[in-house]
């Protein structure tokens, strides 16, 4: 049977749509360099306006792809269950989040087509799903797995290693680092036993 792995979205398979809406709707630069922690949204100076805004847009029609994201899935799908996990509940606005659903499905749908859709999981408590392998950039949501593999991300960068081994967590700088840590040995084995 293959190990599952469980994928972030926001951060881990895109990035950028969140800030460039904050930026239009504020007439600002930002860069995640300026934001402070790990909300975006405490960059703006007026969160009911900003999100009356926000709900009318799509973040995913601004952001892009994090490198190689798309190649190195292809490759995993072929040795391992691949579950794209992503929480949709603004924090700001609980009620009026379930608009983000369908861009979020949407996203995946267009983006990473060769994923089942039966594989895509809504959910802000990342903690009950029970996979093999978490991939995330936010360090609670790798809770409940063998393998934690925290993505870098422009509000973790400060969790030094040691901070990380006693919480049993591996950090990846990209999407070329995971290929490189889940495939290490499984390409090989499965070519000689093809031999
Ligand atoms: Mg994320």
């Amino acid at each position: 049977m293959k190990k599952s792995i469980m994928v972030d979205m926001d951060e881990v398979i895109t990035e950028g749509g969140f800030l460039y809406l904050i930026n239009e709707f504020e007439g600002t630069n930002y860069t995640t360099e300026d934001v402070n922690g790990y909300y975006m949204q405490d960059l703006v100076s007026d969160k009911d306006a900003f999100f009356k805004y926000f709900i009318t847009k799509n973040q995913y029609d601004y952001g892009v792809l994090i490198p190689n994201v798309v190649e190195v899935l292809k490759v995993l799908k072929e040795y391992y269950d691949i579950y794209i996990c992503s929480a949709y509940i603004i924090k700001d606005i609980p009620k009026k989040s379930g608009v983000l659903l369908l861009q979020k499905h949407n996203y995946l749908c267009e983006k990473l087509p060769f994923i089942p859709v039966d594989n895509f999981a809504f959910i802000n408590n990342k903690s009950i799903i029970n996979c093999n392998i978490k991939i995330d950039d936010k360090l609670e949501n790798l809770e409940n797995a063998d393998i934690k593999i925290l993505f870098t991300s422009y509000h973790n960068k400060d969790y030094d290693d040691e901070f990380l081994r006693s919480k049993g967590v591996i950090r990846a700088n990209n999407w070329l680092d995971i290929k490189k840590f889940l495939l290490k040995g499984i390409e090989n084995e499965s070519s000689s036993s093809k031999k």
